[in-house]
């Protein structure tokens, strides 16, 4: 009811100012709700965390100041979203919660005190302090040591059976070992499935590079890749998990009488624990251990938002219990945030290797995740379309995966009148020439291949790169000079450079130039696999590469390679096929290619002569399905060091298909054409056997 809404000191208020409060409140939760839908069940948020925390705590506030207008639907009461209709639904036997936020050590303090009050006789509550790690939370069943099934927390209640999917995570124990006699029948593992960082850079990479929108952090890229419908491309995104909880649904005390107990039993069950964990005397030892993690948890190789501060003894955790949303026992304290207000000064275009032109925001310099920020990916005229910026505009910078800076919101509050609206140029700043864009790409390029500058230098520094040639003591300044005074235009003329020719550069002393030389023509005889990750053709990056040069043993070889040929090849899709054809076609690149091999670039591999029996010569291999021992890679390197093939499609020509867990389309077409099919485990008994040496040679 209206009238009764007081504040603090009991004054009534207005009735335009309740109107003004419930409207908000209804805003609100509008808007928490919607992000709440794209973060949880999209897994691509529009706006950051701490722009959301800050809608979320305005509503917790107002709810706080006038109770009357909490509502059971309020997403304050609720845990995540519902789960998504695209997965079967799984009812939890244990219901799962979010987790209070403590946004400084006085909030943990607090959350301390409070529990203290329940244990006034006792001297410290022993605590538990552990990494939070920015995932996506699930739940794991075991029956009888047995991973059985595997669910999103969804709201709690009920999430969504990602079993098939959570079965490609190699850190996923699918059998456990060790089982104490003690130990329920059923018990329930919880945990966070995250994506380290290097793979999140390497999939945005990707991404952008194939004009595929990114994704906005680990945590969403880890749920969006355990969340497909499709387990093959959960399989390639080198997830992993962190187990940080057990339940026994009929059992209630859990495995142990405390919680660090229970984590050493996970432990020595096959889970993986993070190490990173402390058993806590006091609050002050709590504090300190957020202390030092706040600044250490950069040197991590996975993304954390904060610590989980939990009671350790499972009796106390039963006895102080929940809210609708959040155990009493446990906290998050949360780290400051990583996001940091900054005035945009200007924006460079720079032109990559490909030609790709990029906006990088120049900041007013700003320390931000202990390194200071001078500058910060845009991404792509998209993005600046997005952010709508403009010049001198105070934006929020991030550090995505905690490692490079991103402009992620303009606080348009703060604009300046009259400032300067930002253009996307339509001429390569590097070179003037006419920039171009493809259709479906949200990247400008300059069309111009061997005449702008930016491109060429950009080519030679990836040459030069230790995934690549790996030359030694040719740096991205000496390249600059190298292009600036004429002595080179592509990679091969590197290998023309003597040591006179470099010495009319400045501060080019005798033994550096020798060196230099040195360093280039040592480079001569590397494997095939890194000259083609050298060359820098679109979409092939180091692990494309090096399966093209396991599959062909020249350059000749792959510029003589049919489309169907290339994308028969396990690994490499239509758009890869494609980009390496059209690479070829270019008279450029042949040149380049012929002045290589003049310049006694080796562009051949000698065949490796290996003592080691191929049994599997002239057979070829399919895999299709999840695999349960093994990923699909492991297979295909086993074959391959076998001898055989792995090729993506099933044809006549296919000699075994290797069929998984829900299989695709190829096994149907291997049945149709009657082609050899070997499950999983018969798959593992004829590799055993080859490699013990009972079967000599496996016919086609
Ligand atoms: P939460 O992430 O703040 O905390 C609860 C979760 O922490 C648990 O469910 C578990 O998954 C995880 N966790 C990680 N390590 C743990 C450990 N060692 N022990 C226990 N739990 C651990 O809560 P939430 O409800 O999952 O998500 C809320 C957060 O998501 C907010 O911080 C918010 O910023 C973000 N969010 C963002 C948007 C957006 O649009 N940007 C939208 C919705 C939510």
């Amino acid at each position: 009811m209206e009238y009764d809404i007081k504040i603090g000191a009991g004054i009534e208020m207005q009735i335009a100012d309740i109107k003004k409060i419930k409207n908000r409140v209804k805003e609100l939760r509008k808007q928490i709700n919607y992000h709440n839908y794209l973060y949880y069940v999209k897994d691509a948020p529009e706006i950051t965390d701490f722009e959301f925390d800050k809608l979320f705590k305005e509503l917790k506030n107002l709810e706080l100041k006038f109770p009357e207008l909490v509502t059971p639907e309020s997403p304050t009461q609720r845990v995540g979203e519902e789960p998504s209709e695209k997965f079967e639904q799984v009812k939890h036997s244990v219901r799962l919660y979010s987790l209070d936020n403590a946004n400084n050590e006085e909030e943990l303090l607090d959350w301390y005190n409070r529990i203290k009050k329940s244990y006034p006789n006792e001297h410290g509550i022993e605590i538990v302090c552990e990494l939070k790690i920015d995932g996506l939370a699930v739940a794991l069943t075991y029956e009888r040591g047995i991973f059985t099934q595997g669910a999103t927390r969804g709201n709690g209640i009920a999430g969504e059976d990602i079993t098939t999917n959570l079965r490609t995570i190699k850190s996923i124990p699918l059998r456990l070992f060790d089982i104490p006699d003690e130990l329920p029948e059923t018990i329930e593992v919880r945990g966070e499935i995250f994506m380290p960082k290097n793979a999140f850079d390497e999939l945005n990479q990707r991404r952008r590079e194939q004009g595929e929108p990114e994704f906005a952090n680990p945590r969403n890229a880890g749920s969006g890749s355990v969340r497909q419908l499709d387990p093959k491309i959960t399989a390639e995104r080198k997830l992993s998990i962190f187990v940080y909880g057990a339940v026994a649904p009929d059992f209630s005390e859990g495995i142990s009488s405390t919680h660090s107990g229970n984590l050493e039993i996970l432990e020595k069950l096959g889970f993986k624990v993070n190490p990173d964990t402390k058993v806590c005397k006091n609050i002050k030892e709590a504090l300190e251990f957020c202390k030092k993690w706040n600044t250490d948890r950069f040197k991590l190789k996975y993304a954390t938002d904060g610590i989980v501060v939990k009671v350790n003894s499972l009796k106390k955790q039963q006895e102080l219990g929940f809210t609708s949303r959040s155990p009493r026992w446990a906290i998050a304290y949360k780290f400051p945030p990583e996001v940091i207000l900054t005035t945009l000064k200007k924006v460079e275009f720079s032109v990559g290797r490909t030609g790709a032109v990029t906006p990088v925001a120049v900041l007013e310099p700003v320390k931000l995740a202990g390194t200071m920020v001078s500058r910060a990916s845009l991404h792509n005229a998209d993005e600046i379309e997005r952010l709508k910026l403009r010049i001198g505009d105070k934006v929020y910078v991030k550090k995505a995966a905690e490692i490079i800076p991103k402009v992620i919101g303009v606080e348009l509050s703060q604009r300046q009148e009259g400032s300067e609206s930002l253009v996307y140029p339509d001429k390569c700043p590097s070179c003037g020439h006419k920039l171009e864009r493809k259709e479906g790409e949200v990247i400008n390029f300059c069309p111009n291949f061997m005449g702008c500058k930016a491109q060429i230098i950009g080519r030679i520094e990836h040459w030069v790169s230790r995934n690549a040639m790996d030359i030694d003591g040719v740096g991205a300044s000496l390249i600059k000079q190298f292009v600036e005074h004429g002595l080179i235009k592509d990679p091969a003329d590197l290998y023309q450079l003597t040591k006179e020719s470099l010495m009319e550069l400045e501060r080019m002393a005798d033994k550096s130039a020798g060196n230099v030389v040195e360093g280039i023509q040592a480079s001569r005889d590397r494997p095939v696999g890194r000259l083609i990750n050298a060359l820098g053709i679109k979409y092939v990056g180091k692990e494309t590469a090096d399966i093209l040069g396991q599959e062909y043993n020249s350059i000749e070889n792959i510029k003589n390679a049919s489309f169907k040929e290339l994308e028969n090849i396990e690994g490499i899709g239509e758009k890869i096929a494609d980009s390496i054809i059209n690479y070829f076609k270019n008279p450029d690149v042949l040149e380049m290619i012929d002045k290589l091999e003049k310049n006694g670039v080796k562009l051949k591999q000698d065949m490796q002569k290996t003592d080691k029996p191929r049994p599997l010569l002239n057979t070829s291999f399919v895999l299709t399905g999840t695999l349960s021992t093994m990923d699909r890679k492991s297979a295909s390197d086993i074959i391959k060091e076998m001898g055989g093939k792995v090729t993506n499609s099933v044809s006549k020509k296919t000699s075994c298909v290797i069929v998984g867990e829900s299989p695709g389309s190829k096994y149907d077409k291997a049945v149709s054409l009657g082609i050899t099919v070997l499950d999983e485990s018969q798959f593992i008994e004829l590799i055993e056997k080859l490699q013990a040496g009972g079967i000599e040679e496996v016919n086609e």
